[in-house]
């Protein structure tokens, strides 16, 4: 098990941490501020610096086989000779793409509040971020540009909590307000909360406050099916591409 220390504080860049195993997957580690890819949010990239200073680059970040485990997957496989078990290191990821992990989920968030019909497909990298929605209505780009405006300019401020299964069966409007049911059975989820705005069980890393997101655009609107709406979503100061 892997200490994730990007669950509790999205703000840690780096931490201090100690290789627990090394294989042909990747490195790793007894605590962590790297993201592993997932819920639709890519995985982190970044290094880890070894006592003597050598820099050893993380090209990516993946869930493990076995529940709780986060891989660092290597970007030079010879790397892996240079880590030993037990080996302290500071492990650091790349800021600037996680920042724009972090602006865009929060972003995916305010389009969920704007479009209130199922997601069922989700993409968030440092280029766009990808909502699919279960629909059939169409869906109209400047509205959305405006909503988005909108809330980011509201500067709502963003906050988690944990929650035991318990506490969600004793407060059933929780779940009713909620935009998406809570998974059962681990026993706690992790809730985000965009005040005024979203409710949902959500494990990403997200900003403190939807100001930090940004101008947006949308950048494309697609019918991927009958009953799916595909929207894309790109940083208004960003290069098209
Ligand atoms: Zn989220």
């Amino acid at each position: 098990m892997t200490e994730e220390l990007f669950r509790d504080d999205a703000t840690l860049m780096e931490c201090e941490a100690h290789v627990t195993q090394v294989d042909e997957r990747g490195v790793q580690l007894d605590r962590t501020v790297f993201y592993p890819h997932g819920g639709g949010q890519a995985g982190d990239r970044g290094e880890l610096v070894l006592a003597d200073g050598r820099v050893i680059v993380i090209a990516d970040t993946r869930k493990g086989e076995v529940p709780g485990d986060i891989v660092h997957v290597l970007a030079n496989a010879d790397d892996r000779a240079a880590l030993a078990i037990g080996a302290p290191v500071r492990a650091r990821i790349d800021v600037e793409r996680r920042r724009a992990h972090m602006r865009f989920h929060t972003a995916t968030h305010l389009l969920c509040a704007l479009i209130p019909h199922p997601v069922d497909g989700c993409s968030i990298t440092s280029d766009y971020a990808r909502l699919d929605f279960h629909m059939t209505d169409a869906l109209d780009k400047s509205v959305i540009e405006a909503g988005l405006e909108r809330l980011v300019g509201e500067a709502h401020p963003v906050s988690q909590r944990w929650i035991t299964d318990a506490e969600l069966d004793a407060n059933p409007g929780l779940v009713r307000s909620m935009s998406v049911q809570p998974p059962r059975g681990s026993g706690r989820v992790r809730l985000l909360e965009i005040e005024g705005v979203d409710l949902q069980p959500c494990g990403g890393t997200h900003v403190a406050n939807t100001a930090e997101i940004g101008a947006l655009v949308v950048r494309k609107i697609e019918k991927k099916s009958a009953s799916t709406r595909r929207v894309v979503l790109a940083f208004r100061d960003a290069p098209a591409g």
